[in-house]
């Protein structure tokens, strides 16, 4: 995180001289001075801003990467909340996706959000479209509510499972939930105190 941050005035990534640290987002050095000298007070970054700086935005039918790396992914952190980039992506574009659907992906890319390259999907599309194309994530479950369906016992288990070699998308396919919800079981993401 600390390396991708950038000027929320002038977007430069560079530390010149240093940072400071505005809400969530970083003002630089240099910008900050020349504001604190205007006697104008900061412009706060709206959080869709945060998003785009976060994309490598390119032609209109490219892939546009997400290029926060942080998480495997793709997360979108705002107001305490996590997303999945390419969620939050669609949803600015088509408006609030229907309770468990999913988001999938036209192209071959994972960490793409460019809306053009994205559809609504159910869990058997996202299963059906894993197993056309030979790759293990491609469309992401809304949220972590589902994991409330789990029990403690069954959480245990998928760790165990786990670690004598079942793969996460047999695991999401057995415990009919979504992959992201098994690798963040199975690190210890969710479900922690157990
Ligand atoms: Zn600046
Ligand atoms: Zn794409």
């Amino acid at each position: 995180m600390e390396n991708n941050k950038s000027c929320i005035i002038c977007k430069s990534t560079r530390t010149i001289p240093n940072w400071y640290f505005y809400g969530k987002d970083y003002v630089c050095g240099r910008c900050y001075k020349r504001l604190k000298r205007s006697g104008k007070a900061i412009p706060k970054q709206t959080i869709e801003d945060r998003f785009w700086s976060k994309v490598d935005k390119k032609g209109e039918d490219e892939c546009w990467k997400w290029k926060d790396t942080d998480s495997r992914y793709g997360d979108f952190r705002y107001d305490n909340k996590v997303v999945k980039s390419h969620r939050y992506s669609y949803e600015l574009k088509y408006g609030k996706i229907p309770f468990g659907l999913y988001v999938c992906h036209k192209c071959d890319n994972p960490t793409c959000v460019n809306p053009k390259h994205l559809f609504l999907g159910t869990q058997q599309d996202n299963m059906n479209d894993m197993i056309e194309k030979g790759r293990s994530i491609m469309c992401s479950f809304p949220n972590n509510r589902n994991s409330a369906k789990l029990t403690e016992k069954q959480v245990k288990e998928i760790r165990v499972l786990s670690r004598m070699g079942l793969t996460q998308t047999r695991l999401s396919i057995k415990y009919n939930i979504s992959i992201t919800q098994i690798y963040n079981i199975v690190n210890n993401k969710i479900w922690r105190n157990i």
